[in-house]
């Protein structure tokens, strides 16, 4: 049976069994968790970061940020926490999981350079190669033209 809403349910751990319905939030482990609206049973975890999920809590209902896709059950159900209402989604194709999953590898790149200094100095160091290599290719091609 499709679930239609969850209620959420504030928690210290997620429970092991999570009961149909029911999005549990921890916010000690920045996790919420709750079982996939389709009635397949599986138990989706929605880890809360900057770079995974948003939880909005407006004092009554759940806002989750960016859609939930269950890629990896054989539902594939892809759909969106809305004030705690299931707002069905289309399904992806193969293409767009995959061009999902890199827009959150590159996500995450992103943040975590701006953490990892050393991932920032390489970052830089291979903007410097490409910039060799264009003019490089420019004074080739110049040259070229020019008959040299
Ligand atoms: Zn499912």
């Amino acid at each position: 049976m499709k679930t239609k809403s969850l209620r959420h349910s504030f928690v210290k751990y997620i429970p092991e069994t999570l009961e149909d319905g029911v999005l549990y939030i921890s916010i000690d482990y920045c996790t919420a968790a709750h079982k996939c609206v389709c009635g397949c049973g599986n138990k989706v975890i929605t880890p809360i970061t900057p770079t995974d999920w948003e939880l909005t809590f407006n004092g009554e209902a759940i806002t989750l940020s960016p859609s939930i896709g269950n890629w990896s059950f054989d539902c594939q159900s892809h759909y969106w926490v809305k004030n705690s209402e299931i707002q069905w989604a289309g399904k992806w194709s193969r293409y767009e999981i995959d061009e999902g999953r890199r827009n959150d590898q590159i996500k995450k790149q992103i943040h975590f350079s701006k953490v990892d200094n050393l991932a920032d100095v390489s970052a830089e160091n291979e903007k410097n190669i490409t910039r060799q290599g264009h003019s490089q290719g420019f004074w080739r091609k110049l040259f070229q033209r020019f008959g040299f």
